[in-house]
């Protein structure tokens, strides 16, 4: 109960919402922000098709071009700063493959950018790439294998 006698409930089921002290109130109750990520999360894959999967590699590609120009201590800075994208577009990948696999226990945003990159799940991730074959791997994740998408998807 809240201080003004007011319970507070959610605005899409209308259950009460408890939330801890120093939080600001959530408009949702769990189950319905999830539902509400979830319906997002088609529309969050395909922007992140576009933007997050290129924004890397522009940044790696320009730092790439100021590497022929700039002084050898800069250079050094931007060699890190290629490898540093590399890396978290590794991670990004390894997220990315984590997050679809798990799609429908979890909105698939959530899984993504919660997603931390540690010594356990990159060694699950590159063990799994290297034993199991591709055809299952893609049905892991709920996606068809070419002659299946050529299939389903005519036009494609
Ligand atoms: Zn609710």
């Amino acid at each position: 109960m809240s201080a003004n006698g007011i319970e507070p409930t959610c605005r899409e089921c209308g259950e009460p919402i408890s939330f801890h002290a120093g939080e600001t109130r959530p408009a949702r109750c769990e189950q319905c922000f999830d539902d509400f990520l979830r319906a997002r999360d088609v529309e969050f894959l395909s922007s992140y098709a576009e933007l997050g999967v290129t924004s890397r590699r522009t940044i790696a590609e320009t730092c790439f071009r100021a590497l022929a120009m700039d002084n050898p201590p800069h250079r050094k800075v931007l060699a890190m700063n290629i490898m540093e994208q590399y890396v978290h577009t590794a991670s990004d990948l390894i997220g990315l493959y984590a997050a679809i696999k798990q799609r429908g226990r979890e909105p698939v945003m959530r899984a993504f950018l919660e997603f931390k990159l540690d010594h356990a799940s990159a060694i699950g991730f590159f063990r799994e790439i290297a034993s199991t074959p591709a055809p299952e791997m893609l049905a892991s994740l709920g996606l068809p294998n070419p002659e299946g998408l050529a299939q389903r998807c005519p036009s494609l």
